[in-house]
């Protein structure tokens, strides 16, 4: 007879498969899964938890007066994803460059964003400060998949309630692609960080936290509630009551100081950069805070959770979790025929709003719109489209107003059947009428008929805003 001891017995494994079979615990199996001490289950760190969640492309991007009045006065934690080190920016302080002023803006954004109370900040790795205004080049430049793992992460480890991002848009003066990439990559991380089969190795939990080696990261699945763009457009006609507007002429409370003064404190620590740091120290100097005292101006991309679109940004926001909202992804549309469209940024915004939910954004601007120095090169990406059955013949034409000229190139493009080709218009603009807007329609016509037409609002000498990319690189090559 065997003689019970003190300690688990080593069951016999053939023995213990048959008594589960038989739906019966050998004793000394139990015996080693009865907890012996009872260990708290950890919950998500609360040192990351954060109500608003930043992702932006640089140091210094970040919407500085609402923040401010966010945790100064409405007592909300706030953390920030920059999706690049800015190591193509210039430096208005000294020669560092290239990786050396990565290292410098990293320490500028740090030391801005822990003025006012921010000390959750992350920069992606392996990105690419790209200057242009393609946000397919940026998402290439970036590591499009590495990036959107890195956002979903830091949202799961963040759990914000609201994300705050740059509006994912073509617009005059808000042309930079890396602002638009962060954008892309905050709409896709909204949508996918509730989603357990997206990026799973992050939501597995660990063999053995207090081990080493451990591959998977132990976070869970976060959906965010309420999703907002700003942007830095020069006409900003086109954000008017489509989100909740902050004076930056309010005094804030806490402070005792207006909005517009708290952020220019912020963002004069900024002092690599022209438009932030040394207005800001300009103005702190002069007392001339114009560019400071625009409002904060937001797009409201979705809500989860109610709440009208010009209300506070927290309107109707509920401390979380929420449970997994699925977008419907993208659809193919049905074409027909021979059709023209812009290509590149625009193609693929025209999907990509839809696929998230964010549709409404079409209708922000009825004509797309651009801006080049006067003199400078516009180059156009187009689709021709041949949807039929049979080889087509597509000439395409512009109508351009006077001063305009056109690089010559082919007019006429041979398309396959249930194919697309793609054309690039170059012209070079006029070198006067330096602020004006034009209209420029670009014609398909296929034997003898018009099948389509794109028109494109011009604007010359394309003067930016506060914050904005410089006019120079306008041309979207
Ligand atoms: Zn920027």
């Amino acid at each position: 007879m065997q003689q019970r001891t003190a300690f688990p017995v080593r069951p016999n494994p053939l023995g213990c498969l048959l008594l589960l079979l038989m739906g019966v615990w050998p004793t000394a199996m139990i015996g080693q899964l009865a907890p012996q001490t009872t260990t708290a289950s950890p919950l998500p760190d609360d040192r990351y938890k954060a109500d608003i969640l930043v992702i932006v492309a640089h140091s210094d991007d970040e919407p500085a007066g609402y923040l401010i009045r966010a945790i100064s006065d409405q007592h909300k934690r706030v953390a920030v994803l920059d999706g690049t080190r800015s190591q193509a920016g210039g430096n208005e302080v000294g020669y560092e460059q290239a990786a050396a002023i990565g290292e410098v803006r990293e320490i500028e954004a740090r030391r801005a964003l822990a003025s006012i109370g921010v000390f959750n900040v992350w920069f992606m790795s392996g990105t690419t400060d790209t200057p242009g205004d393609n946000v397919l080049r940026s998402l290439e430049t970036w590591g499009h998949g590495a990036a959107l793992e890195e956002a979903v992460r830091i949202v799961r480890l963040t759990r914000p309630e609201v994300i705050l991002t740059w509006l994912p848009h073509f617009v005059v003066g808000e042309n930079h692609g890396d602002h638009q990439a962060s954008a892309v990559i905050a709409t896709e991380a909204f949508d996918l960080a509730g989603d357990p089969t997206a990026f799973p190795e992050q939501v597995s939990f660990p063999r053995d936290r207090k081990g080493i080696g451990n591959l998977t990261e132990g976070l869970r699945p976060w959906q965010p509630e309420k999703l907002y763009f700003f942007s830095d457009a020069s006409q900003m006609a086109f954000m008017k009551e489509q989100g909740p507007v902050y004076s930056a002429m309010d005094v804030s409370p806490s402070l005792h100081m207006p909005y517009y003064r708290a952020a220019a404190l912020e963002e004069s620590y900024y002092l690599t950069q022209g438009e932030t740091g040394q207005a800001a120290k300009v103005a702190l100097a002069t007392g001339n805070f114009k560019y400071f005292q625009l409002p904060d101006r937001f797009i409201l991309g979705k809500s989860l959770v109610g709440g009208t679109v010009t209300g506070d940004i927290f309107e109707g926001a509920v401390r979380g979790p929420i449970p997994f909202a699925p977008v419907c992804g993208y659809r193919p549309q049905v074409r027909e025929g021979i059709s023209i469209e812009l290509g590149d940024p625009w193609a693929f915004y025209r999907k990509f709003w839809p696929a998230h939910g964010i549709g409404h954004l079409a209708d922000l601007m009825k004509v797309p719109e651009i801006g080049v120095d006067p003199g400078g090169t516009l180059e156009l990406p187009f689709l021709l489209h041949n949807d039929t059955d049979q080889p087509q013949s597509i000439n395409l034409s512009v109508d351009l107003p006077s001063g305009w000229t056109e690089k010559a190139a082919a007019t006429q493009y041979s398309v396959r059947p249930q194919d697309v080709y793609p054309v690039w218009f170059v012209l070079t603009a006029p070198t006067g009428n330096g602020g004006n807007w034009q209209q420029i329609t670009w014609q398909a016509e296929s034997r003898g008929q018009t099948v389509g037409s794109v028109i494109v609002k011009i604007l010359l000498n394309a003067e930016d805003s506060r914050a904005g990319w410089g006019a120079g690189s306008i041309s979207i090559r």
